[in-house]
């Protein structure tokens, strides 16, 4: 005889189990069907009117669905009466079976089970509960989820609205911005990047059917952000009313330095990694050697380049990190500081100005950096203003004369300038940070950079991922409990 044709017992009860729990959910299912019917008043309505009835009690069926399907596949912890203290290993009794309402994207999805609570260790505990991930939160993942998908993109009052324009359920603006709170804890560099195989395929995507290795281009660069204070935090006596109408912190522009890796596809470009944050020169030069000793840029594969502005410390490091990349000094930097000196040297005489600009523009496309310096200085000043301009142009010029060869970069393919498309600090920070006023906590605002970064790296799921297993671990309790 065949050891299949053997049906112990338990497979005996779950089928059955699982047969009562079809039965059931059919008898709910035609429940629900009469309640759509019922709430469709015409009698040849449109599909628009039909499946308007049917989005709006969708979550009915769906969460009960949801809630058939964790009856069938936990029927024993249902059962369960006893269980030992997960602290101390005392068995403890079933304390009767209160309900908890958890809402998901299909909707509430109502559970009543056992629950244990140890006297001893003074913890309560439900099998069901850990057996089924819970987020300690009412409203689960999967919305929080959505909640802070959302809340990377509009502001948080507006995600709210969205979230329910589009799916009927409420997410309240405070607990997304907890979520995200949470969310975004102690996030890296590393932890919102690709992983070096991700980033070896994209290269070689681009790289396919190619001659020329492709071009990686490293930006790095800076936007302001508006911040608040720290102080700005604490309440201050006096009449609230009346006193908060007035902002008695003054806000303060400080700069979100960071770095975006993309390839050059043609005229496409292909993300690979941003990082912003509002930070110190030297936290950024941290990031950028945690980037290039994770092994993330195939140097190997790629032919990279460096676009940033004149200042110092980003080529130190850059030389000790990726020496034999090609420097470029990003162009649109450059002709800002060409046309603030011959706005000052030639303010009686614009055209002049212009002229002199397009043609130190083209001097530099010519790789002639040397003839423009001697330029300068042979430049008589109109005044002092003029002539300190003219000696910070050729300090600046003479300090990044071998990156400022423009024709020689658009020869090889390489790009000139981080702007339009191509600036990372505009689609990662301004979009989201800058509307008008919104003045941030710098905390705050590095948090809503990380989780953009991670989006815009596609990364999204796995931080998220991360934030659910860390607060599955810890069983964290938020500072809003269920209510
Ligand atoms: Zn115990």
């Amino acid at each position: 005889m065949g050891h299949a044709a053997v049906i112990s017992l338990e497979e005996f009860r779950q089928e059955r189990a699982r047969d009562e729990a079809r039965r059931e959910l059919h008898e709910r299912f035609d429940r629900w069907l009469d309640q759509v019917e019922g709430r469709v008043t015409e009698e040849r309505p449109t599909l628009e009117q039909l499946t308007q009835e049917i989005f709006a009690t969708r979550q009915d069926l769906t969460g009960m669905v949801a809630e058939a399907l964790v009856g069938q596949a936990y029927a024993e912890t249902l059962g369960q009466q006893t269980m030992p203290c997960p602290h101390c290993g005392r068995i403890l009794s079933a304390r009767g079976s209160p309900n908890r309402t958890v809402e998901t994207m299909v909707g509430a999805v109502s559970l009543t089970r056992p629950y244990f609570y140890c006297v001893r260790c003074q913890k309560g505990s439900s099998p069901l509960d850990e057996a089924l991930q819970l987020s300690e939160r009412r409203k689960q993942w999967d919305m929080q989820k959505a909640a802070a998908s959302l809340a990377a993109e509009v502001p948080y009052e507006r995600a709210s609205e969205l979230f329910h324009e589009l799916t009927g359920l409420s997410f309240s603006d405070h607990i997304a911005h907890e979520v995200v709170g949470e969310l975004t804890e102690g996030l890296t560099v590393l932890s919102v990047s690709p992983t070096a195989e991700e980033i070896a395929q994209k290269v070689a995507q681009v790289a396919e059917g190619k001659k020329w290795r492709p071009i990686l281009v490293l930006v790095i660069d800076g936007a302001d952000v508006p911040t608040r204070p720290e102080t700005a935090k604490g309440r201050r006596p006096g009449r609230k009313k009346k006193r908060a109408r007035r902002a008695r912190w003054k806000g303060q522009w400080r700069e979100a330095k960071g770095f975006r890796f993309y390839l050059v596809d043609g005229k496409r470009i292909v993300h690979l990694l941003s990082w912003h944050q509002v930070q110190s020169d030297k936290e950024l030069a941290k990031a950028l050697r945690q980037v290039k000793e994770a092994g993330l840029i195939p140097e190997e594969k790629v032919r990279l380049c460096v676009i940033a502005d004149g200042a110092k410390w980003i080529w130190k490091h850059v030389k000790v990190l990726f020496p034999s990349a090609v420097q470029v000094l990003d162009y649109y930097h450059c002709s800002g500081h060409l046309h603030k000196l011959a706005s000052v040297q030639f303010s009686d005489n614009p055209e002049k100005g212009t002229e002199w600009v397009e043609a130190t523009v083209a001097r530099l496309f010519c790789g002639e950096v040397q003839a423009v310096i001697n330029g300068l200085q042979r430049m008589e000043a109109r005044d002092a203003q003029a002539a300190e301009k003219i000696r910070k142009l050729t300090g600046y010029l003479t300090n990044n004369q071998g990156r400022v060869d423009y024709g020689f970069a658009r020869k090889g393919g390489y790009p000139i300038g981080s702007g339009g498309i191509e600036s990372a600090h505009k689609f990662i920070g301004h979009v989201r940070l800058k509307r008008s006023g919104a003045w941030w906590y710098v905390e705050r605002a590095n948090q809503m950079l990380a989780l953009r970064c991670a989006k815009y790296n596609g990364t999204f799921d796995r931080v998220f991922d991360a934030y659910k297993q860390r607060a599955i671990r810890d069983g964290k309790v938020p500072s809003v409990r269920n209510t």
